[in-house]
């Protein structure tokens, strides 16, 4: 087998397979952001040979297909073409701060399948691997669309954030339910109410001016928020649901949460510092086949179903194998099994052999 032409970033990467299509960080720039695609091409494969082709000035770093293999394309050092003419909080060249993963699903064009949970988990993998290199704050874990709002819709409305978020990646609050009453603000509208709208979303990062006016841009805008934060229903009104959502995003948007962000206690913090994508973390009889992969559980807690996430990784140690999983939901520090407790048992198997 012939040698790849890179070592992969991270250990989740299936195959490198290497695109041209790359060049430097601007003045050194650090990645402090992960930037989410969909292909919107209905054939992967043909998405894939676009992303390699020389001379089609667009790549990725990574590409996740539909069953979870994930193949890297560009260096995580080297600045990779995916972002294009973009935007957030005040930064435009978004290539060279950034991590692009393409996401396959042949989008809204082409049908605009389910994401299935095996790709999801993929994504998910890599995205905290990701972070364990760089520090990308949960609010710039960013859809195209988010970024590009006037030309992107990808990778849209079925892309399940809640999850991403229950895992440690991006930052997400439930939206607030959607009434069909009090003000809703919609295009050709002016007004205070209208700028108050248009700087709370600038606040959080979309590019639109506070200039008074519900333009086509800021209902563009509103229509990239409303299919990241609010997803069930996608009309680029800022109704009372949509508003009271940014509201609240912006209120938590500095707080750690199930999502890393903010000072971490120490047992988060000992998990976190887990080699998430080292060869000493890897499948273990004792985990079947869960082991290694983020599983989500729901448990009963003070008498309401709590969903929530949990980590289980297994290393083999001189007495066997040592698990731990930590659980990451939204539950009363202090509690039986609180939100930052990690456990640590052995199950005294021996290692098995190293594929
Ligand atoms: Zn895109």
């Amino acid at each position: 087998m012939s040698r790849p032409a890179f070592a992969p970033d991270s250990c989740v990467v299936a195959e490198v397979t290497p695109s041209p299509n790359h060049g430097e960080r601007k003045d050194g720039r650090r990645v402090d952001m992960i930037v989410l695609h969909y292909t919107g091409m209905s054939d992967a494969e043909a998405a894939l040979e676009r992303l390699k082709a020389r001379g089609s000035e667009v790549s990725s770093h990574y590409f996740v297909f539909e069953d979870g293999r994930i193949m890297q394309l560009v260096q995580e050092s080297r600045r990779a073409w995916h972002a294009g003419k973009s935007f957030w909080a005040g930064e435009t060249d978004i290539n060279s701060c950034s991590i692009g993963i393409e996401i396959a699903n042949p989008g809204h064009d082409h049908g605009y399948p389910n994401f299935p949970k095996r790709q999801i988990a993929a994504v998910t993998a890599l995205c905290r691997s990701i972070q364990t290199r760089n520090t990308i704050p949960p609010v710039r874990v960013v859809a195209h669309s988010d970024i590009a709002p006037a030309r992107k819709q990808d990778p849209g409305e079925k892309f399940p954030w809640r999850t991403l978020h229950e895992s440690g990646v991006g930052h997400w609050v439930k939206p607030a339910a959607i009434m069909d009453f009090g003000q809703a603000l919609r295009l050709g509208d002016r007004g205070d109410a209208v700028a108050a709208l248009q700087k709370s979303l600038g606040d959080y990062g979309y590019g639109v001016e506070a200039s008074g006016e519900y333009d086509a841009l800021t209902r563009d805008v509103v229509v990239a928020f409303q299919r990241h934060f609010r997803p069930e229903r996608i009309d680029g009104i800022a109704d009372p649901s949509t508003r009271s959502t940014l509201q609240e995003l912006l209120a938590t948007r500095g707080r750690p949460g199930p999502s890393p962000g903010g000072p971490l206690p120490l047992a988060r913090a000992r998990l976190r510092s887990l080699p998430l994508d080292c060869a000493a973390y890897r499948p273990h009889p004792c985990w079947g086949q869960s082991a290694g992969r983020p599983l989500r559980q729901n448990r009963k807690v003070a008498g309401e179903e709590s969903p929530g996430s949990m980590d289980k990784r297994c290393r083999i140690t001189s007495g066997g194998c040592e698990s731990r999983d930590s659980a990451t939901e939204n539950r009363p520090p202090g509690s039986a099994f609180g939100r930052d407790a990690v456990r640590v048992k052995r199950c005294g198997k021996s290692a098995p052999r190293r594929r």
